[in-house]
């Protein structure tokens, strides 16, 4: 298995990566793509991917931290996606959940349309993080699209909309939410789609899957988003594990 979006850089993580990356594997997990948020967890990540030869870095700025970014942070992430062990921009995009004011919004749209700019300089993917902020996503996509595509990780959207996505050359990152029992929505989409459309990921720390919810999660417990997704799409779990793999490779490299 791949995990396709964890944060190893995150302080709860980053002073013992190899006892992350260790337990990890001995749960089945090959490859960690570790995704950034800021600045300084990007510096992290590349950092993460140039000693673990298991571990590659996503690079850029979270919506959320777009108000606290300083002056040359922006050039230090063009900088940073530049080296190899980097396969894409993110996590980018909106988060209307946490900001609700228009001109911190407006400010969200502003930074996610220039780090696609860097994404497609650097002919790289991106790794969407979109929250009650679907349509907005959609427009920037479509009037910015994105040369190499990417994923929309944690997909929380609608059925219609996956659609959507997946027609802009997007696959969606499916995670604990998927386990939870009052997650109607993402079961939807999961059944709506094909087996070329979803990659796995944990998001660790957060999102622990059931029997873990609100505890710390971690890439050892992704097994449990895979055989979920099993479950649904009535395939064996090895099957899940060939096609996100594909699916991860076809997207990353
Ligand atoms: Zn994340």
């Amino acid at each position: 298995m791949i995990d396709s979006h964890c944060h190893i850089n995150d302080p709860s993580f980053k002073d013992h990566p190899e006892e992350y990356i260790n337990l990890g594997k001995s749960a089945g997990i090959a490859e960690f793509l570790v995704v950034s948020y800021d600045e300084k967890s990007s510096r992290i990540a590349v950092d993460i991917a140039k000693n673990y030869s298991e571990c590659f870095a996503a690079v850029g700025i979270h919506p959320s931290d777009v108000k606290r970014m300083k002056k040359g942070d922006l050039e230090s992430i063009e900088k940073l996606a530049k080296n190899d062990r980097v396969l894409a921009i993110g996590e980018i995009g909106l988060d209307y959940y946490w900001d609700k004011e228009k001109e911190v919004q407006d400010q969200q749209k502003e930074f996610f349309i220039k780090q696609i700019d860097i994404a497609n300089k650097l002919n790289k993917p991106i790794s969407i993080h979109c929250r009650d902020a679907y349509e907005d996503c959609y427009e920037i996509l479509k009037s910015h699209p994105v040369n190499k595509g990417g994923v929309m990780h944690c997909y929380g959207g609608s059925p219609e909309m996956a659609k959507m996505f997946i027609k802009l050359g997007f696959v969606l990152g499916f995670g604990g939410t998927l386990t939870f029992k009052n997650a109607r929505k993402p079961k939807e989409v999961l059944e709506s789609i094909s087996d070329k459309d979803y990659i796995l990921e944990t998001d660790a720390p957060y999102l622990a899957p059931d029997p873990y919810r609100g505890k710390q999660n971690h890439s050892k417990y992704l097994h449990l988003v895979r055989d979920k997704i099993a479950e649904l799409r009535n395939i064996s779990a090895e099957e899940v594990d060939r096609h996100t793999t594909e699916n991860f490779n076809r997207i990353f490299r």
